[in-house]
């Protein structure tokens, strides 16, 4: 069980001129000063200075003031379904267990539980969301709260339902595919196009689970017959002999505007389609090693040339929606990785994969105003980075 780091506390600013110092102060994670202040008017950052500010200021301490983090998927929705699913019996239990339970439970509690998640992702600095919904009930949640980022409107099956995609400066609004698998071509294209003419993020699952790889694969095994079972006529569906991500990129859905979460089932020939085609990516270790029992291979994306952001997927996967712990677990998982690197997927990448790199995601020129400090001591960069994404 991780916990929430206790040391963090979150500063915006809105208006007027305002001084920020820290003992280190992360522009981004190659650019790191020590002993310096930011500079900040009218609610957005002017600049980031080395030394003592000559005018007074705000003295944070000798922490270190670092972007708020950016939690690339989630599903709020699901948060009431903490603790009440089995891991242990599969992946298909798990999802049945979970339609189930979402229906007892109600949309009141659904959506209490929803704004609890909410406050606590707040508290601790995670203030950037891709926010994926279903039932569409989180969207007036987070708009009635500190949180920024993309609200996807999740569809599945062969749609059916109205669909549509908006652009803001701080919330927008987007769609998403369930997954290969689980949704129509027709319908998968149809919402990335939706999201494509708003300059939108298209969000989808892809290569999470070996039913999928198996159906997509085969064209048969347990979910083809699901299928089938449910009425859902997946004869002209152009799969067979392909993986998930192969049979995403024949439909041409891969690009820098598609963010693919999960690929836990991929091969070197997978790899090299994400980077060539420059598909945002996004992991979600802890959710995976939970109802996977396995971890996607982070280091091999990374020699690929790919960025991944970092997700938690929803509470019914996954202890906390807090990126610190996701950053916590891949330090732990993957050794091998710079924790530079770690910190970049839950900043950077994360605000790259939403279209917000020019809201946050590095404290430089023109980002918002808004940062976290946290009361670390570090003796060099690498401890620095290393000490924060620690939670202990
Ligand atoms: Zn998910």
């Amino acid at each position: 069980m991780t916990t929430n780091p206790q040391n963090v506390s979150c500063s915006e600013s809105h208006s007027g001129r305002e001084l920020h110092r820290a003992g280190w102060i992360i522009v981004d994670p190659s650019i790191v000063i020590e002993n310096g202040y930011i500079e900040i008017e009218n609610g957005f950052i002017r600049g980031v200075h080395k030394g003592a500010p000559k005018e007074k200021g705000i003295d944070h301490g000798p922490g270190v003031l670092m972007p708020p983090l950016v939690n690339t998927h989630l599903h709020l929705e699901l948060s009431a379904l903490k603790g009440c699913l089995p891991f242990d019996k599969g992946f298909k239990v798990w999802i049945k267990t979970l339609l189930e339970k979402r229906e007892t439970l109600g949309q009141e509690k659904l959506i209490k539980e929803a704004r609890k998640a909410v406050r606590n992702l707040i508290k601790s600095g995670n203030l950037y969301v891709g926010d994926i919904s279903t039932l569409g009930i989180t969207k007036p949640i987070i708009e009635d709260s500190a949180l920024s980022g993309v609200c996807f409107h999740e569809f599945l099956g062969s749609g059916g339902q109205p669909f549509f995609a908006q652009k803001n400066d701080f919330i927008s609004f987007s769609v998403a595919g369930h997954a290969p698998h689980t949704s129509s071509p027709k319908l998968l294209k149809a919402l990335k196009q939706c999201a494509e003419s708003n300059d939108l993020p298209f969000s989808i699952h892809v290569a999470e689970s070996d039913d999928e790889s198996e159906f997509i694969h085969d064209k048969k095994g347990q979910w083809a017959d699901f299928l089938t079972d449910r009425g859902i006529d997946w004869s002209s569906w152009d799969i067979g002999s392909k993986t998930p991500v192969s049979y995403i990129n024949d439909m041409g859905l891969f690009d820098p505007l598609t963010i693919a979460v999960h690929l836990l089932n991929v091969n070197n020939k997978d790899m090299e389609i994400l980077a060539q085609s420059k598909t945002k990516v996004c992991v979600c270790p802890r959710s995976n090693q939970n109802l996977h029992g396995k971890l996607p291979d982070i280091e091999k994306m990374i020699t690929a040339g790919i960025k991944p952001a970092l997700g938690t997927d929803s509470l019914a996967s996954c202890d906390s929606l807090n990126i610190f712990d996701e950053m916590d677990f891949v330090q732990k998982h993957y050794p091998g990785i710079d924790p530079a690197v770690i910190f970049a997927m839950g900043t950077i990448n994360g605000a790259r994969a939403l279209g917000i790199e020019g809201l946050t995601g590095i404290l430089s020129k023109g980002r918002k105003a808004q940062f976290l400090y946290r009361s670390v001591e570090a003796m060099n960069k690498k401890d620095l980075f290393q000490r924060i994404i620690s939670n202990e």
